[in-house]
């Protein structure tokens, strides 16, 4: 029996309806960009899966760091214990970041990253004995799958089924050319009501919702809004951050920083699940007592875990290279091109790039988010070997940093087809 036959026996997919969904591509090797599934058929990984992957697949650089790391210590508790790795990853990333980000926390995934941010905004207003029990999000966010994460999700059909059973989130609109005034106008209100302990957004992206991009400008208004009212501001860069935007972090646009920083996905290199959530002095502060109810009761089994810093450490250290700046910088040249010229077909209602980031919008009124269009353009594409996964009537590309120009240029062409053969 095939993977893929086998496969259906135990296994539950990530948003996957298993009554209608076609069975999954097993695949059984990876290597740059590319994919190759059991019958030797190969793929572009166009969208680094899911947006972790930047180095490559089976990157070796980052593989041997991680064989070194599991034959000296694999894991150790870091609930009173600490180990090198830790503080190594630790010392490289904190000067990468913004000069007010001191403190960082690890965990395992993206969501959880955010729930301990979130979290951290909630107690520390409740070790103050201050009531600020709500938090601001944007429309159309996407912070995650667990409770709080997804409270803040502004995706409704990821989260409907659980309404009621949330924290309380208030959404204002993503400051769009058209929508900035109002974004800002209705921050202005619910700070006034002193009710919100934090703000929570993807800077200058939204990935889930479909690469929707604001400006930074805009971005630097609603946090200084938040900053002079005692409102945390929360940047969950968990798909934007090391070098998906052009610049390390998205936050690097900016004139404001963020209390909180939220990282996780290519933090190593599409290896080991990890993430951490970083604060700034007075957030660790807000804990820092001689009554032990006022630490952060919050702590993960594999918190840490060497091996997945050794991957972080590793990564970073890629990240760093000229040689990976410069594909970045290769990327967003070619996205560019590739913007111009679809901006002028009928068929493509706006296209936009950010750093590695492309996304076009499809003229075809309002898709569903997994509807049948959407279906039919990503069928399209596996068909081709293009990995790629449109949301709605978006096409965005988000490829690892490696990708060589033939590759990328397959994508665009695969592209351009699809539109033609399916729209
Ligand atoms: C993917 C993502 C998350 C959730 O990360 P997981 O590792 O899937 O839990 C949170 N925030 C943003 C912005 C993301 O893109």
């Amino acid at each position: 029996m095939s993977i893929q036959e086998r496969d259906s026996q135990y296994l539950w997919h990530p948003y996957t309806q298993h009554k209608t969904a076609a069975p999954p591509i097993a695949i059984t090797r990876g290597e740059g960009a590319l994919l190759w599934d059991e019958n030797g058929k190969q793929y572009i990984d166009a969208i680094a899966s899911w947006w972790v992957n930047p180095y490559g697949h089976s990157n070796k650089y980052i593989a041997d760091a991680i064989y070194k790391q599991l034959t000296s210590l694999e894991h150790v508790l870091f609930g009173g214990f600490t180990h090198e790795p830790a503080v190594v990853l630790a010392e490289r990333l904190m000067p990468l970041l913004p000069d007010n980000q001191k403190k960082l926390f690890f965990s395992d995934n993206g969501s959880t990253a955010v729930e301990v941010a979130l979290k951290v905004a909630l107690q520390y207003f409740y070790n103050k004995g201050e009531k600020r029990t709500k938090i601001i999000a944007f429309e159309n966010a996407f912070h995650g799958d667990t409770f709080a994460a997804m409270a803040a999700s502004g995706i409704s059909f990821f989260t409907e089924a659980f309404r009621g059973s949330l924290i309380e989130v208030t959404r204002i609109p993503v400051p769009l050319k058209d929508s900035e005034r109002e974004s800002i106008k209705a921050l202005q209100e619910l700070v006034a009501t002193n009710d919100y302990a934090a703000f929570i957004f993807e800077p200058l992206v939204q990935g889930a919702a479909g690469m929707v991009m604001y400006k930074p400008e805009a971005l630097d208004s609603l946090m200084s809004i938040c900053k002079s009212n005692g409102i945390f501001t929360i940047a969950d860069e968990v798909m934007t951050g090391f070098g998906k935007t052009g610049k390390n972090f998205a936050c690097d646009y900016l004139k404001e920083q963020p209390d909180m920083m939220c990282l996780s996905k290519a933090l190593t290199g599409g290896t080991i699940p990890m993430s951490i959530t970083t604060f700034t002095q007075e957030l660790f502060d807000g804990f820092y007592d001689d009554d032990v109810n006022k630490a952060l009761f919050h702590g993960h089994t594999f918190t840490a875990n060497p091996t997945g810093c050794a991957a972080a450490i590793a990564s970073l250290e890629l990240l760093q290279t000229v040689e990976m700046q410069e594909n970045i910088q290769r990327i967003n040249r070619k996205h560019l091109l590739f913007k111009e010229e679809m901006e002028k077909h009928p068929r493509v209602k706006q296209a936009r790039v950010l750093g590695v980031i492309f996304a076009l919008d499809i003229d075809r009124g309002n898709e569903g988010y997994y509807g049948d269009f959407r279906n039919r353009l990503y069928d399209f594409f596996i068909v081709h070997g293009v990995v790629l996964r449109p949301v709605g009537s978006t096409i965005y590309i988000l490829p690892p940093y490696i990708i060589s120009n033939e590759l990328l240029g397959t994508i665009y062409n695969v592209i351009k087809q699809a539109i033609e053969e399916i729209v």
